[in-house]
């Protein structure tokens, strides 16, 4: 995830999101297929709590991915299949 577009300083949650490294295509998808590597990360992901409570989704009309599902003007898309759940190590 582009930190910079959260506007947070570096040394925040951010540092622990499980996206931190993906391209903006794919946390900021549009549509499912483009969306896969974010998902993924969501399952895994220690902060998608403090991640869903400071996106807030369907008050901010947000578009791609958040906590594990993928948003288009703050709703949550319909997916046909999720990402499988790494298994826990
Ligand atoms: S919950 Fe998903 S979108 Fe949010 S920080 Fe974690 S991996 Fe990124």
């Amino acid at each position: 995830m582009d930190l910079s577009l959260l506007a947070l300083p570096s040394d925040t949650w951010t540092r622990s999101a499980a996206c931190l490294g993906l391209p903006p295509e794919a946390v900021f998808a549009r549509r499912p297929a483009e969306a896969a590597p974010a998902l993924t990360a969501c399952a895994r992901c220690p902060v998608a709590r403090q991640c869903e409570q400071t996106v807030a989704p369907a008050s901010s009309w947000f578009d791609g991915v958040c906590a594990g599902r993928l948003w288009h003007n703050g709703r949550a898309v319909a997916l046909t299949r999720r990402p499988r759940r790494r298994a826990a190590t």
